[in-house]
């Protein structure tokens, strides 16, 4: 789960943040939502788009069900499915899409030092965030290391030839979750489908994915919201304006449950095999891609407030982050981040 990520309207609007009740619209803005990939997609459009809101909402869906039958472990007949279930180590001819995906995974994942670890999914599934039940006591030493045998990056191999692209695996039984990007990539391909439609004034979201370009009906920028750690829906923390750009959050405060009064995370440490239990609870990465901050996010999260910190200063990423103190949170920004924020609530 992440934490959603919404487009500034008069109902999270807070006048800690300076903000205005939004004007009535001087624009007419096409609106399409709907479920998908197990979370939500929204699409705005300022203006008209060829063939109106049926002609979106068809286009939009059409996307969002390729890139489903492309990356999901949810389905059995998708494409990265039938690459796990290919109990060998040959290669396997794969999309561009897949492609794409994989190696952008693989680069992040290297770059947090493998804590963002595409290959993770056997120990996802262990703790039942996967496909998979959840189990009803805490794994044992030896579930935990089997699981850990099956992940890493090292064993997954993407080349790109002048026809086509190939996946390998070192192992038979690795198996890849792109459980963590596909929102970002579903989110920059409808991006995509705007920009192709010669529509510059737009927002999109799939999941806590969001980019967005110009201006809303309004003339205003469009505005996201970082929610508030807290149970409350459209309790908002901080708002940013990312025009052009990618956002992503991922939150450990929501996706949980309680076993054995323990805590369990959904976001996996993949050095331990365990769920993460330090108080970072929040990061959002603001990025060229919605796909790039999909993977910084979870990466950040896994590292923990002071790791994360320090790779944030050392690769220049736009994060921000909320961690627990004592009954309340704090919040950290990096500089690259402040240029993007329109307000924070303390
Ligand atoms: P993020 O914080 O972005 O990612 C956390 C998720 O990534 C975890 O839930 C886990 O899956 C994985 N993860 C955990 N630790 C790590 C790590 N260290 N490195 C890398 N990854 C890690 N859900 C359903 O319930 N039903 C569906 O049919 C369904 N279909 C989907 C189809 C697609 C194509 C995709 C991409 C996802 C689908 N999901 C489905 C999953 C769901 O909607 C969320 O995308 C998923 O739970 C990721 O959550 P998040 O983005 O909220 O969390």
């Amino acid at each position: 789960y992440e934490i959603p990520l919404c487009d500034w309207s008069s109902d999270v609007c807070s006048s800690d943040l300076g903000c205005k009740e939004a004007p009535s619209s001087a624009l007419p803005e096409l609106k399409v939502s709907g479920p998908t990939m197990g979370t939500h997609y929204a699409v705005k459009v300022v203006g008209d788009y060829p063939g109106g809101e049926p002609q979106l909402q068809h286009e939009v869906e059409q996307i969002l069900q390729r890139i489903d039958h492309q990356l999901s472990t949810y389905k059995p007949d998708s494409e990265l499915s039938r690459f796990n279930q290919h109990q060998a180590t040959t290669p396997v001819e794969i999309s561009q899409d897949l492609a794409d995906v994989l190696i952008e995974g693989l680069r992040v994942g290297k770059m947090t030092g493998g804590a963002m670890d595409i290959t993770v999914g056997p120990l996802v599934n262990l703790w039942g965030f996967g496909p998979d039940k959840r189990p009803t006591k805490i794994p044992s030493e030896q579930q935990i290391a089997a699981a850990r045998l099956r992940t890493g990056l090292d064993k997954l191999h993407v080349e790109i030839g002048s026809e086509k692209a190939t996946v390998r695996k070192d192992i038979p039984d690795l198996y890849v979750d792109l459980s963590t990007l596909g929102e970002g990539y579903a989110a920059d391909h409808l991006a995509r489908l705007m920009e192709q439609e010669g529509i510059s004034r737009y927002l999109v979201s799939v999941g806590g994915a969001l980019v967005s370009r110009g201006m809303n009906g309004d003339g205003q920028p469009w505005r996201v919201a970082i929610q508030k750690p807290t149970d409350r829906e459209n309790a908002v923390q901080a708002i940013v304006d990312i025009n052009g750009h990618g956002i992503s959050t991922s939150g450990s405060y929501r996706n949980y449950y309680e076993l054995d009064g323990k805590r369990i995370s959904h976001v996996i440490d993949p050095q331990t095999g365990q769920p993460i239990t330090h108080k970072l609870v929040s990061v959002t990465v603001i990025a060229p891609t919605a796909l790039e901050a999909d993977g910084w996010d979870t990466g950040l999260m896994v590292l923990g407030p002071e790791k994360a910190q320090q790779v944030v200063r050392e690769q220049g990423l736009a994060v921000y982050m909320i961690v627990k103190e004592g009954e309340g949170f704090k919040t950290w920004m990096s500089p690259q981040f402040r240029t993007f924020l329109v307000g924070e609530k303390n």
